[in-house]
C-alpha cells in the first residue's frame, strides 16, 4: 500500500508515469484536471464553474476541487495504493489531502517531482495528443511518441485528441501558476522528507523501465 503525489509543470509527463504506475504498480489513478474534464463533459454544474478557470489556465477555486475529490476518495479503496496526478497544486490543497488521508489512516509516502526545464514545456504541451477512449487514456506527442497511424490510438484504435487548454496562450498560463502556487509544494516535501527528484530532458519518452527504476532508488534510500 502506497500512496504516491505526482509534481510537476503541466506537460511534465505526469498522466503518463500514472497511467505506467496504474498498470504496472495495480494503483488507482487519482487525476483532478481528468475529473474536471468529465464533468465538462457531461455538463454538469460543476463542470460548469470549473470551465471558466480551466479555460483560462487558473486554478478552480479550492473548495471545489477539494470537495469533488472528497466524494471520490472511497471508491478507490481495493487499490493497491493511489497515484495523485495534478492534486495537490498549493499548500491549502496538501494539507486537506494529508487530513484525508490520515481519516483512513494512511499518508503521502513518497512525491515523485518531474523536473523539467520551462522552455521545453510549451513545446511538449502543444504537440501532446491523448486518446480520447477514458478507459484507455493513451498519451502521444507529436513530436517524439508519434502514434503508428496519424491521428490513431495506437493501443486500443480510438480516436486521437487535442485538449482545448493545450494551446500556447493557456499554457503560458498555466505556468505561470505552477510556478507561483504549485512550486512550493517542492519545498514543502522536502522538508517533510518524501521528495523524490527526476530530472528529464527534452524528447524523453517516460517508459515503464525509468518508473520502476525511480521507486527502487527512492525505496533504497529511504
Ligand atoms: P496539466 O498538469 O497539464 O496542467 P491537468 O489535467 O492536471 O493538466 O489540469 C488541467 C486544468 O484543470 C488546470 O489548468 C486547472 O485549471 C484544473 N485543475 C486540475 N487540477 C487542479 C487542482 N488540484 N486544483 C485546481 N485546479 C485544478
Ligand atoms: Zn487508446
Amino acid at each position: 500500500m502506497m500512496n504516491i503525489v505526482l509534481l510537476g509543470a503541466p506537460g511534465s509527463g505526469k498522466g503518463t508515469v500514472s497511467n505506467l504506475l496504474e498498470k504496472t504498480q495495480n494503483m488507482a489513478h487519482i487525476a483532478t484536471g481528468d475529473m474536471f474534464r468529465e464533468e465538462i463533459k457531461n455538463k454538469t454544474e460543476l463542470g460548469k464553474k470549473a470551465q471558466e478557470y480551466i479555460d483560462k489556465g487558473n486554478l478552480v477555486p479550492d473548495e471545489i476541487t477539494i470537495n469533488m475529490l472528497k466524494g471520490k476518495m472511497n471508491e478507490y479503496k481495493d487499490s493497491n495504493g493511489v497515484v495523485f496526478d495534478g492534486f495537490p497544486r498549493n499548500i491549502k490543497q496538501a494539507e486537506a489531502l494529508e487530513q484525508m488521508l490520515k481519516d483512513k489512516n494512511q499518508k503521502v509516502d513518497l512525491v515523485l517531482f518531474l523536473d523539467i526545464p520551462d522552455e521545453e514545456i510549451i513545446y511538449r504541451t502543444v504537440k501532446r495528443r491523448i486518446c480520447s477512449n477514458k478507459e484507455c487514456g493513451a498519451i502521444y506527442n507529436l513530436e517524439y511518441k508519434k502514434p503508428k497511424v496519424d491521428g490513431i490510438c495506437d493501443i486500443c484504435g480510438s480516436k486521437l485528441i487535442q485538449r482545448k487548454d493545450d494551446n500556447e496562450e493557456t499554457i503560458t498560463e498555466r505556468l505561470k501558476v505552477y510556478h507561483e502556487q504549485t512550486k512550493e509544494l517542492i519545498k514543502y516535501y522536502e522538508e517533510k522528507k518524501l521528495l523524490y527528484r527526476v530530472k528529464l530532458h527534452a524528447n524523453i519518452n517516460i517508459t515503464e523501465e525509468m518508473t520502476k527504476e525511480w521507486l527502487k532508488s527512492y525505496n533504497e534510500n529511504r
